[in-house]
């Protein structure tokens, strides 16, 4: 089983935009806006703001109080609208529960929605003229084209109709002349469906929850998951006889991060695995920089 390694394609897409920044007039901007004390949250931001370092993007960062109103929250996006030096917006969720979340992603100028969200962009994805996409279907797309996978004609299928991942995901296949079936929690024989896959996309955000019988001998498998866990027999459980080394990780920080995807089943049948972490992570951040750079590119124009 190949192990679908994803840190030197980031690391590239991240250099090329890096160079390209260099040529510009005016470095590109990003605003990330976050509200309350998620602490899952506040390590994706910090990652996204370092990133921005990394690359050349002058980034922001508004840290609201939890008890944030919607109107303050559209108040604050009206103003990064109309600013010049912002390209890029884009607000970590979840919103904690009193905000409208979904008033906020369509307050977002859809020239400035880099991750892809306001349904502006979900239409221009659905119609197959994306501008937008969102950042981890995207880098999904990538990571596959790098590792010369086969999307056209393929069976694939999708776990998960999240707008962030499993809706686009599909419409991306689909766009790549892939036979998509997407799947969700009320789907019947789950493993009937899933052992069709050429390509299997799994994200739903449940510890090793796609176990061999899932996969088809032979598929690639592609797991978005990222959860943790903080118990040594489901550590011992997903990962049998190569445990050691994630229960000393368990010891040292308290947690382990781990995909959808049971590992050390998955790799008994599938051809290829991304692993977690390691993988599909890494390339949102990086596609993240991408689409504030194509918002900038685009805006000059
Ligand atoms: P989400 O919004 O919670 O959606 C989960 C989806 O999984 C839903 O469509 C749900 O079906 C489906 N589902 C749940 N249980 C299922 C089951 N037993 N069988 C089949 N389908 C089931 O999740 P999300 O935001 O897409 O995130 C999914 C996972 O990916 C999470 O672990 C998240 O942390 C991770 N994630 C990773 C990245 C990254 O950069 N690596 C980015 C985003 C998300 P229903 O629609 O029927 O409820």
């Amino acid at each position: 089983m190949i192990k679908l390694e994803a840190s030197q394609l980031a690391a590239r897409i991240k250099q090329d935009v890096q160079s390209a920044i260099t040529q510009m007039a005016r470095q590109p901007g990003l605003a990330a806006v976050r509200v309350g004390e998620d602490p899952a949250s506040a390590v994706y931001v910090r990652n996204k703001i370092r990133a921005c370092e990394e690359v050349g993007i002058r980034s922001e960062h508004h840290a609201l109080p939890e008890s944030t109103s919607t109107s303050a929250l559209l108040d604050l996006i009206a103003s990064l609208n109309v600013r010049d030096d912002v390209d890029g917006i884009l607000t970590q969720l979840p919103l904690p529960s009193q905000i409208d979340e979904t008033a906020i992603i369509e307050a977002i100028d859809p020239a400035k929605d880099v991750d892809g969200f306001h349904p502006v962009n979900v239409g221009r994805l659905g119609l197959g003229r994306p501008v937008f996409v969102p950042c981890t279907p995207a880098g999904i797309i990538e990571l596959l084209d790098d590792a010369g996978v086969e999307i056209r004609g393929t069976n694939a299928c999708v776990v998960g109709r999240s707008q962030i991942v499993g809706r686009p995901m599909a419409q991306l296949l689909l766009q790549r002349d892939a036979t998509v079936t997407i799947c969700h929690s009320r789907t019947r024989d789950l493993a009937a469906v899933t052992r069709n896959a050429d390509l299997l996309v799994v994200a739903i955000g449940r510890a090793g929850f796609i176990r061999g019988e899932h996969i088809k001998p032979g598929a690639t498998v592609i797991d978005v998951g990222m959860n943790r866990l903080t118990e040594p027999d489901e550590v011992r459980a997903l990962f049998g006889n190569e445990a050691e080394k994630r229960l000393e990780v368990l010891a040292r920080r308290g947690s382990t991060l781990v995909g959808d995807v049971h590992p050390a089943e998955a790799a008994e049948v599938a051809a290829k695995l991304t692993p977690v972490p390691g993988g599909v992570g890494l390339l949102t951040v990086a596609m993240l920089m991408k689409n504030t750079l194509k918002a900038a590119t685009l805006r000059r124009r």
